[in-house]
């Protein structure tokens, strides 16, 4: 089943586009936060960040800051979020990958944020950090 992001990147669904390449394809987001909310996403059709190729991350690291500044530049936004949700526990609808640029303006429009910030434990950290960075040694 294609999701609706690659329905809406072969033309099945309209949308309003903003950008395409070879790998990556823009378009406003049907339910804006703010004005000029936006969604990068990639052609490769993967649910999360971290099962996409290199080649489609790297193209989609090209392509967001470009995006960025044209959202900004049409919107005369200066200040903005990038969101970007895994899984549905994160908040994720649509299972393929995407950014949210989310433009936030004085009147408050734009991403809400919770932060629930807690400590960071030490010993954890030290334990975790040595985790993460092993896996990542692992390639
Ligand atoms: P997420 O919660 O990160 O999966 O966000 C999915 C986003 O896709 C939401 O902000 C929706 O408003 C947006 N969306 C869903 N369907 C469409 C569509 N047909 N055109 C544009 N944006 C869409």
């Amino acid at each position: 089943m294609p999701t609706i992001f690659t329905r809406i990147i072969s033309g099945e669904i309209p949308c309003h586009r903003i950008h395409a390449d070879e790998h990556v394809f823009a378009f406003l987001d049907i339910a804006p936060l703010s004005r000029g909310h936006a969604l990068v996403v990639p052609r490769e059709e993967w649910a999360m960040l971290h099962e996409l190729s290199d080649e489609s991350a790297a193209a989609l690291g090209r392509a967001l800051p470009r995006v960025a500044r044209a959202v900004m530049a049409a919107t005369g936004a200066t200040s903005y979020n990038i969101l970007q949700n895994n899984g549905a526990l994160a908040h994720q609808a649509v299972p393929h990958v995407h950014f949210h640029i989310i433009p936030r303006f004085p009147d408050g429009s734009g991403l809400g944020i919770r932060w629930d910030a807690r400590a960071l434990d030490a010993s954890e950290g030290a334990a975790l950090a040595a985790r993460i960075s092993a896996e990542m040694a692992r390639g």
